[in-house]
């Protein structure tokens, strides 16, 4: 645990869009016998911060990101245990190198284990969910460990369970199990992927690590920016009649029965949002779905700018953004941003 007394404890390099912001007390706890009492503590949990939006100085922060370790639970399968602190693509290349498969498109997402489950992270036609077969923790509420099976989870897009009120940050997960496969069945599905992939190197697990890793690499740095600021909004079948009415070339795909996902990053776009700036918040230039931390943004910055797309995006097309990354209200105005 890490308390720097009243002056409070920098959080810039604790999250990647590395605000100039402190927390009252970082607390980390090493092995989960210290967590009950560090949760009792917190006002927020936090894995590597690569997803969050601090709005100013904090409360009290417990990251998991010194929990660390793997326990096998069954070979066949298999099926494997990971602490919530393990770095999300170190997993990732564990699995590859042991032969375990699935995880290969979701390829150097900055972040931790626990976080992923919480974010039911994806790329590039995969995400967790399919993986997951439970999650456990510290429920701080009922003071109990609790093991919550995959269903009760309620992964969705970007969603879980562990987002909801009664759950945030009152759930703090130390390990998340996963089942993988030993058979390699690589998703192409995605043109940029499909088109860079060698032909004589489609069952090569490390060559679609690799492809996606440089895909990656070349659109969007790892700090900076805690990647997509807002999710593709979901739209039922009526709502996106309606908004074709008005705007006849808006792409969309399917996403489960009767609904339909709008590209968020097309309707910043075409609302002629790419590289606006607010103060040194920006919108990235080419990624529109991305704001970005030229260097010396402030939280309100990047607040303000977040609010200024969403209400540009509800103005220009009536479509409501909601935002992908967390944001942390500050202790200065807990009550009004929750
Ligand atoms: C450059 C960049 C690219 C990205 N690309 C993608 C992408 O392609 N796909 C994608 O899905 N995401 C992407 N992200 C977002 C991010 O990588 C994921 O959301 C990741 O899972 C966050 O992990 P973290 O440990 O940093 O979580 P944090 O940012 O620390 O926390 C995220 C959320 O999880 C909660 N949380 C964290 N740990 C725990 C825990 N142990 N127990 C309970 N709650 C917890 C926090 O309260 C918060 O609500 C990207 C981010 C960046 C910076």
């Amino acid at each position: 645990m890490y308390d720097a007394g009243s002056g409070g404890v920098p959080l810039n390099e604790a999250h990647t869009f590395g605000l100039s912001v402190r927390t009252q007390a970082l607390l980390l706890p090493k092995d989960e016998s210290e967590v009950p009492d560090a949760a009792s503590q917190a006002t927020y949990i936090i894995g590597e911060g690569s997803n969050i939006l601090p709005l100013g100085d904090l409360p009290p922060v417990l990251s998991t990101r010194y929990l660390r370790g793997y326990q096998v639970l069954r070979a066949d399968g298999p099926e494997v245990e990971v602490a919530a602190g393990e770095n999300w693509d170190a997993w990732v290349r564990f699995c590859i190198a042991q032969g375990w498969h699935g995880l290969e498109n979701l390829a150097a997402i900055p972040g931790s284990v626990g976080a992923a489950a919480v974010q039911n992270i994806g790329a590039y036609g995969v995400e967790l969910a399919p993986f997951l077969l439970y999650v456990y923790g510290w429920n701080k509420r009922i003071e109990a460990w609790q093991r919550i099976p995959a269903e009760a989870c309620k992964l969705g897009y970007r969603h879980s369970v562990f987002q909801a009120p009664e759950w945030r940050d009152q759930f703090v997960i130390t390990r998340v199990a996963f089942r993988l496969s030993r058979r390699f069945a690589p998703v192409l599905s995605y043109p940029d992927v499909a088109r860079r992939v060698h032909p004589q190197r489609q069952h090569d697990p490390w060559h679609l690590y690799e492809t996606v890793r440089a895909i990656r690499t070349e659109k969007l740095p790892a700090r900076g920016s805690a990647g997509s600021f807002f999710k593709n909004p979901v739209l039922s079948a009526s709502q996106l009649e309606a908004l074709l009415q008005r705007v006849p070339e808006v792409p969309y795909y399917p996403a489960g029965e009767g609904y339909f996902k709008v590209p968020a990053a097309w309707l910043i776009d075409k609302a002629g949002l790419k590289g606006y700036q607010i103060g040194d918040a920006q919108v990235h230039p080419r990624q529109p779905l991305v704001l970005v931390n030229r260097g010396a943004a402030t939280p309100e910055d990047l607040w303000a700018l977040a609010r200024y797309v969403q209400e540009t995006v509800q103005e220009r097309w009536g479509i409501p953004l909601e935002p992908e990354v967390r944001v942390l209200p500050a202790l200065s105005s807990q009550a009004s941003h929750s």
